[in-house]
């Protein structure tokens, strides 16, 4: 074969947009894609490892107190609160025995520990010996109020602290809870030791006497939970805590003073009108995520 002749022959025909060969040297030759290219998992993937029966995997249960108090905080504070818990193993799982409430600087959406809430309580438990419960606060969990209960990127990096914590302290396990008003309950166990994270773990629940601890919620909130209006400084760092956001949850928002008339404003044209304020509804296209321009930083 001649290439070249092949090629004056057909310079008359349509030319074929990728050429079985090279004649010239013009197109440069078509090479297959390296092969870890082709088979990336995607983006948003990690391992994921399912049991096909649960019971295999150690369960989480909580106990009637911890049910109750849980319940009561949730349901009584209309914003965000966050609470320290007691857990320990017992038999094949774990338990969540008690709830703390340390002192907490909360918005309708954030709420951050303060290292002086955490040291204070600490102090109370060690002025009444309990240390035993210092020993066994393993448990960390908030409420997200209304919205969902997936973990917000200030969540992960929250927990990642007190993994730290725990590893220093030579603890083998770590309880995360995320909950919310409808009652949906998020709960991730770290066994340590194994490296493992064992998200929705089997739950137990006992059932509590609710009533018992709303008049014990509403003092811990009024006495611990110090209350933070939404500016547009802030509004970078609750944008990736929020589900998605509603218009009847902005006008509450303002109408409660959890909100300044400046960040309303600047939310208020990507909010979307939910038929169900209160469902969980799909966020708009484009929604929260839009907020790059918005100073980013930890709620003061
Ligand atoms: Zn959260």
């Amino acid at each position: 074969m001649a290439p070249k002749k092949e090629g004056r022959r057909g310079a008359g025909m349509p030319r074929a947009t990728v050429p079985a060969y090279n004649p010239l040297g013009l197109y440069p030759l078509w090479t297959p894609p390296k092969p870890a290219e082709q088979f990336g998992r995607p983006a948003s993937a990690s391992l994921t490892i399912e049991s096909l029966d649960d019971r295999r995997w150690p369960s989480v249960r909580l106990s009637p107190q911890a049910h109750g108090k849980m319940w009561a905080l949730i349901q009584t504070c209309n914003i965000e609160v966050g609470w320290l818990s007691t857990c320990y193993k017992l038999g094949d799982g774990f338990v969540i025995d008690d709830v703390f409430v340390p002192q907490q600087r909360c918005t309708a959406a954030t709420t951050v520990i303060t290292r002086e809430g955490e040291a204070e309580l600490l102090d109370t438990l060690m002025s009444e010996r309990k240390y035993d419960t210092i020993n066994s606060l393993g448990c960390w969990g908030h409420s997200h109020v209304n919205f969902d209960v997936f973990a917000s990127g200030q969540d992960e990096a929250q927990t990642q602290e007190y993994l730290e914590k725990r590893r220093g302290q030579k603890h083998n396990h770590f309880i995360r809870v995320i909950a919310n008003k409808r009652g949906d309950f998020f709960c991730s166990l770290y066994l340590l030791d194994s490296e493992l994270v064992l998200h929705n773990p089997l739950l137990e629940v006992a059932k509590p006497d609710a009533e018992v601890y709303v008049a014990w919620a509403q003092e811990q909130i009024d006495r611990k939970v110090r209350r933070e209006i939404i500016t547009t400084v802030t509004l970078g760092a609750i944008g990736s805590e929020l589900g998605g956001l509603d218009l009847h949850t902005l006008d509450d928002w303002l109408d409660s003073g959890l909100l300044d008339m400046a960040a309303y404003k600047r939310l208020k044209p990507k909010a979307f009108v939910s038929v169900n304020p209160l469902g969980s509804s799909e966020p708009p296209m484009g929604g929260i995520e839009d907020f790059g321009d918005i100073n980013r930083g930890d709620v003061q």
